[in-house]
């Protein structure tokens, strides 16, 4: 138990401090909590402990990247291996050859891998590299889906039922971004082939890639459907665009990625999360005439591409262990309490007699307070807007030793036992039993 937000606590303390020297007291705005953040003090397992010594056990995983928890000894042995030979060199490491032939062992659309610091830069240099690669400029994205902070993949992240008008709207999100990103953006609707190929018909001819997270928390953590992967597969091969599959979080729903488990064969995929064993990581996978674009040998590259931290060896050390770990029955015994999870939570919301629903995939799942059978980005935030019980929700699982996000959205890992796992659920029930009534009722 503990009692967040109190203003007496090391964190609330912390965040003071952090006022001062950095803006709102943050350095990472998908992370930023009010009245102010918990401070992590370790991490062990599937457990992490804060800085006023409440443990809680981690169903977010620093967003999913912590497949196997947190300072997992193996893990941490070969990190520390590899730093006690140095950190970083201004060399290449084999280590980003076996990182590289692993992934590239596994899924079959990955012919060669450049590795980055971030999935944000492994966006950015896909979109680069298709760019290159077509000799278009133009991007086409899902409305309302994140990407990272590059300027052209924020486009159209919050637009709202104030701003959105009938068809996607191209909107550029940070303010002083030029209005000429928004141009080169075109935006279509997650899951809804008609509309989204009529968008794309009328730019076809100056679009470079379509980029599309086959499971999107912001359109509610709902996968893409066979028919809109598919469709999209097929407009864009015929008319040379490239599909870019943003498996930054999706990765981690199989040993073959999400492309294989939805059926999908994309022309690049971008990686991040889970590769990098906790460490900063991104990574970009692709055919061999489209990585193309960033081989130096023949001069200048069409598509440079430095990067001080690049395949860094001590994230290739942690990487690589991790990635090992993960074989096909890891995987299997995951999505095995990914399902329990989903069940149980659904279990919960129905005991308590809730009409929400529990969406997500493999080890990823998201709990909502409120039916959105259309599912969508648009369904999503107009039922999140209606929605006031979430917020009163994660502030109980917070102070009853659970950690989502503050959107419900939350994975597993695989050193959880099924006792672990079942802590949601009940917690969960618990929560909703205690709920004041007034806060379900619709606005
Ligand atoms: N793409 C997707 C689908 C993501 O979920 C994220 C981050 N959560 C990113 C890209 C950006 O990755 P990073 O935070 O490593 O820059």
């Amino acid at each position: 138990m503990s009692n967040y937000p109190d203003p007496r606590s090391k964190s609330a303390r912390l965040h003071e401090r952090a006022k001062a020297v950095l803006p709102g007291g943050n350095t990472r705005s998908s992370i930023f909590l009010s009245p102010y953040p918990i401070y992590a003090q370790s991490g062990q397992g599937c457990r992490v402990t804060d800085v006023d010594g409440v443990e809680r056990i981690d169903f977010l995983n620093n967003y999913t990247t912590l497949i196997h928890g947190h300072a997992h000894p193996a893990i941490e042995e070969a990190v520390l291996r590899q730093l006690r030979r140095g950190a970083s060199f201004a060399h290449p490491t084999e280590s980003e050859i076996e990182l590289a032939e692993l992934l590239c062992s596994r899924v079959r659309s990955f012919e060669q891998v450049r590795f980055t610091n971030s999935g944000t830069e492994a966006v950015m240099q896909a979109i680069k590299a298709a760019r290159a690669f077509t000799g278009r400029t133009k991007i086409a994205k899902c409305e309302g889906c994140y990407h990272g902070t590059y300027d052209w993949s924020e486009v159209s992240l919050d637009t709202a039922p104030d701003n959105w008008g009938e068809e996607p709207a191209s909107q550029v999100h940070a303010r002083g971004a030029p209005p000429s990103v928004a141009e080169e953006v075109v935006v279509i609707p997650y899951n809804d082939i008609e509309r989204a190929e009529s968008i794309l018909d009328r730019h076809a001819g100056e679009l470079a890639a379509v980029i599309v997270d086959p499971l999107p928390q912001r359109a509610g953590l709902i996968a893409a459907s066979d028919a809109f992967l598919t469709r999209l597969r097929s407009f864009t091969k015929g008319r040379n665009i490239l599909l870019i599959l943003d498996e930054v979080i999706a990765f981690r729903l199989g040993f073959h990625g999400a492309q294989s488990a939805l059926g999908v064969e994309p022309d690049l995929t971008t990686l991040g999360k889970i590769i990098g064993g906790g460490l900063p990581v991104g990574a970009l996978a692709g055919t061999r005439r489209i990585m193309d674009m960033f081989d130096p040998s023949s001069g200048r590259a069409p598509v440079p591409h430095a990067g001080t931290f690049n395949a860094n060896p001590l994230t290739m050390a942690g990487g690589l262990t991790a990635m090992r770990m993960l074989t096909q029955e890891a995987f299997e015994r995951l999505n095995t309490l990914g399902e329990r999870v989903r069940r149980e939570l659904r279990r919960a919301l129905n005991t308590a007699g809730i009409n929400g629903m529990v969406t997500g995939m493999g080890s990823l799942f998201m709990i909502h307070l409120d039916e959105s059978p259309q599912g969508g980005y648009r369904a999503i935030q107009i039922s999140r807007a209606r929605d006031k019980a979430f917020g009163w929700l994660f502030q109980y699982l917070l102070n009853h030793g659970i950690i989502i996000n503050a959107q419900g959205m939350g994975s597993l890992s695989t050193v959880m036992t099924e006792s672990d796992v079942d802590r949601l659920p009940e917690t969960l029930l618990a929560g909703l039993r205690a709920m004041p009534k007034e806060l379900l009722s619709p606005a």
